[in-house]
C-alpha cells in the first residue's frame, strides 16, 4: 500500500510548529492554528503521557490554557469484549480510561497511553469540554444528553450546523453524512469538507449541515485567510487535499481519490482512506487493484482498463447504517 500522506506529520516553518513538535505528530494543526488565532473556542485532544510535559509549554508560549481530563489507552473496536453492556452505541471513538493519578509517572501508566486534555485561551471553557462515552468495568457510560447538545456551542460551531446535527446524528437511523449530503442543493463547496477533520489538514471539525453552507464557508474563510498570512505551505497543501473527491460511506469509512468525476464514475490515479479508524477500512484492498468506479444504489462497480473487475455490495446495518455516495469539491 502507498504511505497515507493524509497523516503525515507537516511541520510548520513557524506558527504552531512547537504543537506539532511536542505532540509527535501534526493532527488537527489547522484547529490549533484556529483556536491561537481566537477563531476556535475550545477544543480537545489525545497527547501521549510522555510528550505531555513539552506540550503544556507550548501551550503556554501560544496563551493556550489546558485541562487535563482522563489517560486512554486507544485500542481497535474489535478488542472491546462482546461482555460489555451497551458496546454497540460506542460510535466515533473508542478506548479504556482510566482515573489520573496524582503523578504521571506512576508504574501503572505507560508513556505511550494518552491524556485526554481541553484546550482554550479562555480558563472558564475548559470546564464546559465534555467528555467522551467509557468503558467502566463492564458497562459503557454516556455523557449526559444535555451536554451533548450544548457541546456544538462551546466548540463555536455554526448554529445551522448544530441544529441539522441534532436532527440527524442517530446512529440507529440515519447516516448523518449522507443526510447533509441530501441537503446539500448547489456545488460541494472545499471549505465545507469535513472528511479531513482527523488528519493533518483541516480547517474545520464539524460536519456541516449541506456540503455549502454559507456559515461554515464563512467560518473557514476567515480561518484560511489568517493561516495562509503566517504558514502558506500548509494552506497549499490543504487546500490541495480538500478539493477533491471522495466515497462516503459514513462517518468511520470515507475514501479519498484523485482523479476525474464524470457522468457517475471516479477515474482515479490515487486513493487513500482517510477515515482514522483503519479497522473501518475493508475495500481498500480492491480500489488499489482498480482504475475507475462507478455506484449505482448500493453497488460498487469496479473497473481495470475498462473492464469490470469486481462488484461491491454495500451492506445496510442496522447500526450505523451506510449509505453510500460520492462527493466531489470544489469553490
Ligand atoms: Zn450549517
Amino acid at each position: 500500500m502507498q504511505d497515507n500522506p493524509l497523516f503525515r506529520t507537516f511541520l510548520p516553518k513557524k506558527f504552531c510548529k512547537e504543537f506539532v513538535e511536542a505532540k509527535g505528530n501534526s493532527l488537527q494543526l489547522g484547529l490549533y492554528m484556529a483556536l491561537v488565532l481566537g477563531l476556535k473556542p475550545l477544543m480537545d485532544d489525545w497527547i501521549p503521557v510522555g510528550n505531555l510535559k513539552k506540550f503544556k509549554k507550548a501551550c503556554r508560549r501560544y496563551g493556550i490554557y489546558l485541562r487535563e481530563d482522563v489517560i486512554f489507552k486507544c485500542i481497535p473496536s474489535s478488542q472491546i469484549s462482546d461482555n460489555i453492556i451497551g458496546r454497540e452505541i460506542l460510535t466515533t471513538t473508542s478506548a479504556y480510561g482510566k482515573l489520573i493519578p496524582k503523578r504521571h509517572h506512576s508504574k501503572n501508566i505507560s508513556l505511550q497511553e494518552q491524556v485526554h486534555v481541553f484546550l482554550s485561551k479562555d480558563k472558564n471553557l475548559l470546564t464546559r469540554g465534555m467528555w467522551y462515552p467509557v468503558i467502566v468495568k463492564d458497562r459503557v457510560i454516556p455523557q449526559p444528553r444535555f451536554d451533548s447538545l450544548m457541546y456544538g456551542y462551546v466548540l463555536g460551531y455554526p448554529q445551522c450546523c448544530i441544529k441539522f446535527f441534532r436532527e440527524f446524528n442517530n446512529w440507529r437511523m440515519h447516516s448523518y453524512l449522507y443526510q447533509a449530503y441530501k441537503h446539500t442543493i448547489a456545488q460541494p463547496h472545499y471549505l465545507c469538507n469535513p472528511f479531513l477533520k482527523d488528519t493533518s489538514f483541516a480547517y474545520i471539525y464539524h460536519m456541516p449541515c449541506n456540503y455549502r453552507c454559507l456559515e461554515t464557508i464563512k467560518l473557514a474563510r476567515k480561518i484560511r485567510r489568517e493561516i495562509k498570512k503566517r504558514e502558506p505551505d500548509y494552506v497549499n497543501f490543504t487546500d490541495y487535499y480538500l478539493k477533491k473527491i471522495y466515497l462516503v460511506f459514513y462517518e468511520k469509512k470515507y475514501y479519498w481519490f484523485e482523479g476525474n468525476f464524470e457522468n457517475n464514475v471516479v477515474v482515479f490515479k490515487k486513493m487513500f482512506f482517510c477515515s482514522p479508524d483503519k479497522d473501518k477500512d475493508v475495500y481498500s484492498r480492491y480500489f488499489v487493484k482498480a482504475d475507475a468506479l462507478s455506484l449505482k444504489g448500493r453497488r460498487i462497480y469496479l473497473y481495470k482498463k475498462r473492464n469490470l473487475y469486481k462488484i461491491i455490495n454495500v451492506p445496510l446495518n442496522e447500526f450505523a447504517p451506510e449509505y453510500p455516495f460520492i462527493i466531489k469539491f470544489g469553490e
